[in-house]
C-alpha cells in the first residue's frame, strides 16, 4: 500500500510517499525558516503564500524521487490540524484535488499523531506505549494501548517546551528558531544558575514552562540593570537543564505507573541533544524499550503524516470532500473516529 502524504501545518511544505505505513519511499521538505527569521517567528500570511508557491514543486519532487506517478498511489493523506488555518488549507485543498482526480481515498491526519508515528518509520510499536510529545505548540504525555488510539495523560498548562525555547532565545538575542541555538550554546555552558522546576501537584503528569521562562527573562533583565555580564552559554545550559529534568522525570514516572513496554519521543524538541542523552541514560537499565527518531523525523515532515495516515486507512477512516482544515483538531477525538 502506497500513501502520498502532505504536510503544510506551519512553516514546512512537505510531501512524502510511504509504503505499508513504515517504509519511506521519498520524503521532501521545503523549509521557510529563512523567510520568517527576520520577523523572529512564523508569520501566518507569509507561511500560506509560501505553501502555495512550493506545494507543486515539492509534490513533483516526491514523485520523481520515488520514480512513481499519482496512478501508483492508493490513498492521499494530509494534515487536517492542528496548525495555522491558512497554511493547513493549502495542503487540504491539494490533497482533495489529488484524491478526487485519481478517484482514491482522502485521509485527514492529526499533526501530533503524525509526530508520534514518525517513530514507526524506525521501529515497530510495542503496546502499551508512552509518547513524550515536545514540539513548538505541544508538550504532552500520550498513552497508547493500540494503533491509532491516544490518551493524553499529561499536558502543558501554559507554554509548550518549544515555545519556551523560542521565547527565551529571543530574549537572549538569538535567531529564530531558538531551540537549536540554545541546544548548541548549552553544550559550552555550565548549569550554575538555579532556575525553577515546575513539578506541580504530587503525581501530576502536567507541565508548566511559563514560570521558568519568566525566571530566565528576569535574570537577564536584573543582570543588565546591575551591569553584570552573564555567560549566554550558562543561561542556555541552566535553562535547558531545568526543562530536561522535568521532561525526563515525568516521562519516567508515567512509564512506570502505566507499565508501558515502549517509550518514544516526538516533535521538534525531541531533536534536542541534551534531552536525547538524558532519556537514554534514564532508561538504559530499564526493561522498557526507548525509541529516539533521527533529527530529520523530529521536526515537521510528511513522512510521519503518511505513517499515521496508514493507520487511519487500515481503520477504514475516510474523509469526505467536506473535510476542512481544523486548527483545533483534538487528538483523543481523532483517535476515536
Ligand atoms: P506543533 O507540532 O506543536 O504544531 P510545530 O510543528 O511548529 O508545532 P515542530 O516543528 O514539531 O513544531 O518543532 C519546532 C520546535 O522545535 C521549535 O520550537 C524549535 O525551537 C524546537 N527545536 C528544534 N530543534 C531543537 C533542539 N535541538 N532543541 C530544542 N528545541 C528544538
Ligand atoms: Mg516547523
Ligand atoms: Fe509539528
Amino acid at each position: 500500500t502506497y500513501i502520498l502524504a502532505i504536510e503544510t501545518s506551519c512553516d514546512e511544505t512537505a510531501a512524502a510517499i510511504i509504503k505499508d505505513g513504515h517504509e519511506i519511499v521519498s520524503n521532501v521538505v521545503a523549509s521557510q525558516i529563512e523567510s520568517h527569521k527576520r520577523f523572529g517567528g512564523v508569520v501566518p500570511e507569509i507561511a500560506s503564500r509560501h505553501h502555495v508557491e512550493q506545494i507543486t514543486h515539492v509534490l513533483e519532487e516526491a514523485f520523481t524521487k520515488a520514480n512513481m506517478t499519482a496512478e501508483d498511489i492508493d490513498a492521499f493523506a494530509v494534515t487536517e490540524g492542528p496548525g495555522l488555518v491558512g497554511a493547513l488549507l493549502v495542503g487540504v485543498s491539494t490533497a482533495k484535488a489529488l484524491a478526487f482526480a485519481h478517484d482514491k481515498p482522502l485521509i485527514g491526519v492529526h499533526h501530533i499523531a503524525g509526530h508520534i508515528y514518525a517513530n514507526r518509520l524506525i521501529e515497530e510499536f510495542q503496546f502499551p506505549l508512552l509518547a513524550l510529545v515536545v514540539s513548538g505548540g505541544h508538550t504532552e504525555l500520550v498513552l497508547m494501548q493500540e494503533h491509532g488510539q491516544f490518551e493524553v495523560i499529561g499536558e502543558t498548562r501554559d507554554d509548550a517546551a518549544g515555545e519556551a525555547y523560542d521565547k527565551v532565545a529571543r530574549t537572549m538575542g538569538l535567531p529564530y528558531p531558538g531551540g537549536p541555538e540554545i541546544d548548541r550554546l548549552a553544550k559550552q555552558g555550565k548549569d550554575n544558575l538555579d532556575f525553577p522546576r515546575a513539578w506541580l501537584e504530587e503525581g501530576s503528569f502536567d507541565f508548566s514552562f511559563s514560570g521558568l521562562k519568566s525566571a530566565v527573562i528576569n535574570t537577564l533583565h536584573n543582570a543588565k540593570q546591575k551591569g553584570i555580564v552573564l555567560e549566554k552559554a550558562d543561561i542556555a545550559a541552566s535553562f535547558q537543564a531545568s526543562v530536561i529534568d522535568v521532561l525526563v522525570e515525568k516521562t519516567y514516572r508515567a512509564a512506570k505507573e502505566n507499565k508501558v513496554n515502549h517509550v518514544i519521543i516526538a516533535g521538534g524538541v525531541a531533536a534536542n541533544s541534551g534531552l536525547r542523552t538524558a532519556l537514554e541514560e534514564k532508561f538504559r537499565d530499564q526493561k522498557v524499550k526507548l525509541s529516539i527518531p533521527p533529527l530529520s523525523l523530529c521536526t515537521d515532515n510528511a513522512a510521519m503524516i503518511g505513517a499515521a495516515g496508514m493507520i487511519a486507512y487500515q481503520k477504514g477512516n475516510r474523509s469526505d470532500w467536506g473535510m476542512n482544515a481544523n486548527p483545533a483538531l483534538d487528538l483523543e477525538m481523532y483517535g476515536n473516529r
